[in-house]
């Protein structure tokens, strides 16, 4: 089951409806393992947010092709990103103001 992240900051910086997880569709014929996993992610380079497939063992941006830094992680994110036990999840890195004042919010789910 995947979840429907919003992203949001105080700036005005505001990403919609990304698919995190994986659904239905990630599960490919003969494999109990889902072959996509998507987290959202941060590109140094570009400036961007973007979800990427955490399956792969590299995790490129998908507009440079450079490494991409997972939310969740320590450089871009201040606390665990989770939403076990809350809708939101606050004090990441955003990609406009470049302060640790994004805000993810879960929104819904999909499969
Ligand atoms: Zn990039
Ligand atoms: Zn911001």
């Amino acid at each position: 089951m995947g979840i429907m992240i919003d992203a949001h900051c105080e700036c005005g910086f505001e990403s919609r409806m990304m698919g995190a997880g994986y659904g239905f569709h990630s599960f490919r014929e003969g494999k109990k393992e889902p072959q996509e996993d998507y987290w959202p992610s941060y590109c140094p380079k570009c400036r961007t947010l973007g979800m990427t497939d955490t399956v792969p063992k590299t995790r490129v941006c998908e507009h440079c092709g450079g490494k991409v830094l997972m939310y969740g992680w320590k450089k871009v994110s201040k606390n665990e990103l989770s939403f076990r036990d809350d809708s939101k999840s606050t004090g990441h890195l955003c990609p406009q103001c470049q302060k640790f004042t994004l805000v993810f919010e879960e929104i819904g789910m999909w499969d």
